[in-house]
């Protein structure tokens, strides 16, 4: 590999290009139950498993897909939020050679027909609770097969207490599998299951382990095919970036979603990779989580800007003990300086930023954790990983500090949108280039910078602006906790900004306030003109704002006037 800029700033630890294995996902997890067979792999609402009864399951499971028909490169979706099922039906649909759709669980009927219609997936493994969606849909997609299970699969109901899912009497008027050839019950395949599972000849290169559908924060949602090597080359790197931690050691905090890209690679391939064990949560509720980081001391903590943000508005922060803290990457969108120096003080932890796309892995870059590191940059490109800026709609490159697409090339780029050539020509080059479509810049140091998402972009009477630089701003304000702006059509400046503010616990401010704050701190074009003040924002699964939804509904709003 060629020397970068960036790659000055390495610290000797960490390579510029690393030989990645050429194994599929799922040996990493046989890997540790064979090195680690004691050690626990996961903690879940009081409960936990080892590596081998990990391992063990994942057998069970993968040999009972295989009975039912699966074969190599068979879609199978897994319809779960993070619990122990959601990780163990992930490498048994690899083992026994299919490959995953991850299918948010939030999802309505309509989406989830697309997905399932999309993929032509012939099974699904689902949530109790959400089996009559699926059910509903089902005549209408090629699904097989449905397996359903709960919670009770691997806990006991808690006395008195409602858990996040589903109430005992509801789960027990729910499904009745004994009517039915097509649907199963985890608790009865698993007893039944022989654990033999046939061997599946997996090319870690050629091979899908995952169709990933896009956040869908653009567009319409497009499966991601992202192979066994693109995986293990990106969990790889992230070892490496790592590079302090050591195998069977850490914890690892599991609230993001294991159905999301980084969910997956950033915290469960690679804890299973380190054998460390994974403390998960079903869902982000902030005092769950202050209490089970004092409890269980997870030591690694990857998570997106609107988690740290919620958890330092939390007003009792300071009485939970979170020094176990070593690490944090930040990802999906941007992080204010100061929620990273506030989240620092209070854990004694590292938070970086990174960055990276369901098209890539998906991490592409991110700051280093313990040196060179520079707040407010999406850090350098990753061993391996190279990225320029190219000019707006152009295929040429810009100049150090002139913001245009970031675009980006390495191991852990996806093999195309499937199905959709079209779509795929359009973002990747024939020598393996991927414009992202954000937009950014790199400074003469090889550091890079995120300015906005193209399409996000606000032009008002001719000048640009980028959300992010005014957003910055009103997260400085000691009223905000979140602050989103969009463009809106204007009749003398073509567009002008709107700002959607959450405000803090117990806080006032008025928008006299915040207009005189916004313009002491940024050009007069950029001040928001118009002032939204709600009790919540749009998210992703991730905790990303949804600008375009808000958008949406502007547009909507105007065109019912
Ligand atoms: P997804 O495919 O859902 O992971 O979304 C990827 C998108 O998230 C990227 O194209 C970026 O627009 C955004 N994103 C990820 N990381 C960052 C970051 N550190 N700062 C700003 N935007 C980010």
């Amino acid at each position: 590999i060629e020397t970068k800029p960036w790659h000055k700033h390495y610290p000797p630890e960490i390579p510029t290009s690393i030989e990645y294995d050429e194994y599929p996902l799922h040996h990493y997890l046989k890997e540790s139950a064979e090195h680690y067979s004691k050690k626990k792999a996961l903690y879940f609402m009081g409960k936990e498993l080892n590596y081998e009864e990990v391992y063990e399951d994942t057998k069970a499971f993968a040999s009972y897909l295989q009975k039912l028909g699966l074969e190599k490169g068979d879609r199978v979706s897994i319809m779960l939020p993070n619990c122990p099922q959601s990780v163990i039906a992930y490498y048994a649909i690899l083992m026994a050679g299919g490959i995953v759709v991850q299918t948010n669980p939030l999802y309505m009927e309509r989406e989830l027909e697309y997905q399932l219609k999309d993929s032509e997936a012939k099974m699904i493994l689902c949530l109790d609770v959400l089996y009559p969606k699926v059910a509903n849909v089902k005549p209408a997609t090629s699904l097989e097969h449905i397996i359903v299970t709960g919670i009770k699969d691997y806990l006991p109901f808690p006395k008195n207490k409602i858990y996040p899912f589903i109430q005992r009497r509801q789960y027990q008027m729910l499904v009745k599998p004994e009517q039915s050839t097509d649907t199963h019950l985890w608790r009865h395949l698993m007893n039944e299951s022989s654990k033999q599972v046939s061997p599946v000849e997996i090319d870690p290169k050629e091979d899908l382990a995952l169709l990933q559908y896009t956040g869908g924060t653009t567009g319409f949602p497009k499966g991601v095919m992202l192979t066994h090597y693109n995986l293990v080359a990106n969990t790889q790197m992230s070892m490496k970036w790592m590079y302090k931690s050591e195998k069977g050691q850490e914890v690892v905090l599991a609230l993001l979603p294991f159905f999301h890209v980084y969910g997956m690679t950033s915290v469960m391939n690679l804890s299973v990779m380190m054998s460390s064990k994974m403390v998960i949560l079903p869902k982000f509720e902030p005092e769950d989580v202050l209490k089970v980081i004092a409890k269980q001391k997870p030591t690694l903590f990857p998570g997106a800007p609107t988690i740290y943000i919620a958890l330092l508005n939390h007003p009792d922060i300071k009485k939970y003990d979170l020094s176990s803290i070593t690490a944090c990457l930040s990802g999906s969108a941007p992080l204010p300086v100061e929620v990273q120096e506030r989240f620092e003080q209070i854990t004694g932890g590292k938070l970086v930023e990174g960055y990276g796309l369901t098209e890539t892995s998906p991490v592409t870059h991110s700051n280093f954790i313990w040196s060179n590191r520079i707040s407010g940059s999406i850090g350098v490109p990753w061993p391996d990983t190279d990225s320029k800026i190219f000019r707006i709609d152009a295929d040429e490159e810009a100049d150090h500090g002139e913001i245009g697409e970031i675009v980006v090339k390495g191991p852990q780029v996806m093999k195309g949108y499937w199905k959709r050539k079209e779509d795929t020509d359009k973002v990747l080059s024939e020598d393996g280039w991927f414009r992202t479509g954000d937009m950014g810049y790199m400074n003469e140091d090889g550091y890079f910078y995120i300015v906005d998402r193209k399409k996000d972009m606000i032009i008002a009477g001719g000048f640009n602006i980028y959300p992010r630089e005014v957003e910055e701003v009103l997260y400085e304000h000691e009223a905000v906790q979140e602050a989103v702006i969009i463009g809106i059509p204007d009749p003398y400046r073509g567009e002008t900004v709107k700002a959607f503010i959450v405000k803090k616990p117990g806080q006032v401010v008025t928008e006299e306030e915040l207009d005189e704050f916004c313009r002491k701190n940024m050009a007069a074009f950029k001040v928001p003109r118009i002032y939204e003040f709600r009790e919540e924002l749009p998210k992703t699964a991730v905790g990303k704002i949804l600008r375009r939804t808000l958008v949406e509904e502007e547009k909507k709003k105007r065109d019912n006037k």
